[in-house]
């Protein structure tokens, strides 16, 4: 017999499937292998958080800033009053393992962050609306509770992970990152990581001072301006909304029997 070669038929190697179809696909089988890495890094940063000591945090960050700082001068009147009330408020802390530094950040926009090593960053837009010692003192006490829980550590490693990851994906030099404050805090901590820090911040202020007055007032004023006060947006979009928190932190208060009035302190500048 003999052999006729047939030409193939028109169109084998064209899948009847429409390209826009099979694109889609594409990019949906790709980002949720993406999604599928990206939680199995987090995952690995909460098991790591098991591994490193609060001493080898604080060894390693001891004097580390976030490269996206603007820090004021190191003789600001400010910085050197925040600095002691911080040590006065972690006394109330005595197994800390943290020798706690402050930075003020020359922005605007009101935030407070905790970062790794024991360091506290608080904003000139934040200072600028506080109007009394206990304010500050629940802002800070609250960073305080961050560090007890070890929320800050979490946020950083995934901080780093994640933008690792996202600079091999997208073909960036993975070493040029330098790590910034926003890496680290991301999208800011859950719920529940917030109440937990707040209920510390509230124990703090009421050791520190005999009661808990005007620990949420900073929030009240926010929420009566919320609209106007579009310097917020920082620190609200990585807390809770300020209605609950408030009531939240009243409610803790009274079940603890913690004093909610009391002498109120002036700030010294
Ligand atoms: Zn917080």
């Amino acid at each position: 017999m003999r052999f006729v070669a047939k030409q193939p038929k028109e169109g084998i190697n064209v899948s009847g499937t429409h390209p826009l179809v099979e694109a889609g696909a594409l990019i949906a089988g790709l980002s949720a292998i993406f999604v599928i890495i990206a939680l199995v890094l987090i995952f690995m940063v909460e098991l790591a958080l098991y591994f490193v000591s609060t001493e080898d945090e604080a060894r390693l960050f001891s004097d580390w800033l976030p490269m996206d700082l603007i820090t004021v001068a190191p003789d600001d009147e400010k910085l050197y009053q925040i600095q002691l009330l911080v040590d006065r408020l972690s006394q109330h802390w005595p197994d800390s393992l943290y020798e706690f530094r402050v930075e003020i950040d020359d922005s605007e926009v009101a935030n407070a962050i905790a970062l790794p090593g024991g360091l506290i960053v608080v904003t000139e837009g934040l200072l600028d609306q506080v109007e009394s010692e206990n304010e500050l003192a629940f802002v800070l006490s609250h960073e305080l509770g961050h560090f007890k829980n070890r929320d800050h550590l979490r946020a950083l490693g995934r901080g780093i992970v994640l933008s690792m990851f996202f600079a091999v994906v997208t073909g960036n030099d993975v070493t040029g990152i330098g790590l910034t404050a926003a890496d680290v805090t991301l999208k800011g901590f859950s719920r529940r990581q917030e109440t937990a820090a707040d209920e510390f911040g509230l124990y703090v202020v009421n050791e520190e001072f005999g009661h808990v007055d005007e620990s949420w007032r900073l929030f009240e004023r926010w929420n009566i301006d919320d609209g106007s006060l579009i310097t917020l947006v920082t620190y609200l979009s990585t807390h809770p909304k300020t209605e609950d928190r408030i009531v939240d932190m009243k409610r803790y208060a009274e079940l603890q029997g913690w004093r909610m009035e009391g002498q109120l302190t002036p700030l010294n500048w």
